[in-house]
């Protein structure tokens, strides 16, 4: 196809018309598709169907011989630790199994943060004032939402290929004020990068105004591969201890994309210091966490490369749904100038950037037709995309079929967008 800034005045408005007809068209088929998340489908979650049946009668010692059922076992069971040390890149000692959400963790370490401080500050952040946290753009709007309701000033640094740009991050991070920052290091949410060890290694060992910075270190997609390409993160607690700052990452990770979504483990790793802090204040908050979820997960997994196989059974079922999207997109918009998309390796998400000014209204049409799309600016902290270009795509919930619909939607309505834009 040509590009839409090669096209005459009347050869657009010709071509308007004939995707406006096939708006009227996909609009009258009344489609209801949603597209706004990254849940696991329900095939997914019965990949996993097997855990509600255990750990089964009686079966409620952990290999400590502490009775699962009790209060108790604040950091978790060491056979749970154990199994995904590898994944979080400590030993497991360093690690701490929550519940069911990691976002969560993060939650109250950041209120933990500004209530108490951290091991090695002066005291709690919410006294110091102003404080900010460095957001690499685009990111996850949850993180976004976190700082936003603590008061926390969002500094936007753009992602680069190998993650966020760090001639960027270094210069900010000289603000005493920046408190901390947001990394998704492997298949970031949503543009898909993983960081390249370079990368990590400048942020474990940069040098830092506040002497109480922290990464906040999401791995959340460590295992979802969606290709044979399987890249390898630098352990950045290795990094971080080898750079003389041990204390800089705040580790996490969950299950909630490896078994249930609502009821897998999360997961905290960090120096020995600040998995003490850590512990002293979730001591605080609860009496121990729901031990008998972890035996059930220990069990599940039990068999060497059980976790592998699920994740391998995971990516049939996703990889189809990604490429669907990927090749409608590119059947319907390669050549027009119109949109670009990423083709991830793995995670959970598509990225698509459209012409500047466009995105809310291709998430408008989307709306139109009955497909129910991430809102435009998301990805962006405070919500806000001052171009209003980036969509994310969430293929993962929806069957293969209604993921194929989705696409033919989102193709259309971002060409009618960008022809209309062209128009004006
Ligand atoms: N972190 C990232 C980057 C995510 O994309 C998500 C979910 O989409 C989460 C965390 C949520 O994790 P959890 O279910 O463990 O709270």
């Amino acid at each position: 196809m040509r590009p839409l800034s090669d096209q005459s005045p009347e050869t657009l408005r010709a071509s308007l018309a004939v995707l406006q007809e096939r708006y009227a068209v996909l609009k009258g088929r009344g489609l209801k598709l949603d597209m706004t998340r990254g849940k696991p489908a329900p095939e997914q979650l019965d990949l996993s169907e097997g855990l509600l049946a255990l750990p089964g009668n009686r079966d409620h010692f952990t290999e400590a011989g502490e009775d699962a059922r009790n209060y108790g076992g604040i950091q978790g069971l060491a056979e749970v630790r154990r199994l995904f040390s590898g994944v979080l890149g400590a030993p497991p000692e360093q690690i701490a199994v929550g519940n069911n959400s990691s976002l969560a963790l993060m939650h109250d370490c950041l209120v933990y943060a500004l209530l108490k401080g951290v091991p090695g500050g002066a005291g709690p952040w919410s006294r110091e004032g102003e404080i900010r946290f460095l957001c690499p753009v685009p990111g996850y709007d949850r993180h976004f939402a976190l700082c936003e309701t603590y008061g926390i000033i969002m500094e936007r640094v753009p992602m680069t290929p190998d993650g966020p740009d760090m001639g960027a991050v270094e210069d900010r991070v000289r603000d005493p004020r920046v408190k901390g920052m947001w990394c998704v290091p492997q298949y970031s949410n949503p543009g898909g990068e993983t960081y390249a060890d370079d990368t990590v290694e400048r942020l474990a060992g940069m040098r830092t105004g506040a002497p109480d910075f922290r990464l906040f270190w999401d791995n959340a997609y460590a295992l979802h591969h969606l290709t044979e390409h399987r890249p390898v993160l630098r352990n950045v607690l290795e990094a971080a201890a080898a750079a003389g700052q041990p204390e800089r990452p705040f580790v996490f990770a969950s299950t909630s994309k490896v078994t249930l979504a609502g009821a897998g483990l999360a997961f905290f790793a960090a120096s020995p210091a600040n998995l003490r802090w850590y512990l002293a204040n979730v001591g605080k908050r609860s009496i121990g966490p729901d031990k008998l979820n972890q035996l059930r997960h220990a069990r599940f997994l039990a068999q060497e490369g059980a976790l592998d196989r699920l994740m391998e059974s995971h990516r049939r079922l996703l990889a189809p749904k990604f490429k669907a999207v990927t090749d409608t997109l590119e059947r319907h918009l390669a050549g027009t100038g119109a949109a670009r998309w990423t083709i991830p390796q793995g995670g959970y998400f598509i990225l698509l950037e459209v012409p500047e000014g466009c995105a809310s209204r291709v998430v408008e049409l989307a709306a139109g037709c009955g497909l129910a799309m991430t809102p435009a600016g998301a990805t962006h902290p405070y919500g806000r995309d001052p171009q209003d270009r980036t969509l994310r795509l969430a293929p993962s919930y929806p069957s293969l079929a209604e993921v194929e619909a989705a696409a033919e939607v989102i193709a259309l309505c971002t060409l009618l967008a960008a022809t209309e834009a062209r128009i004006r």
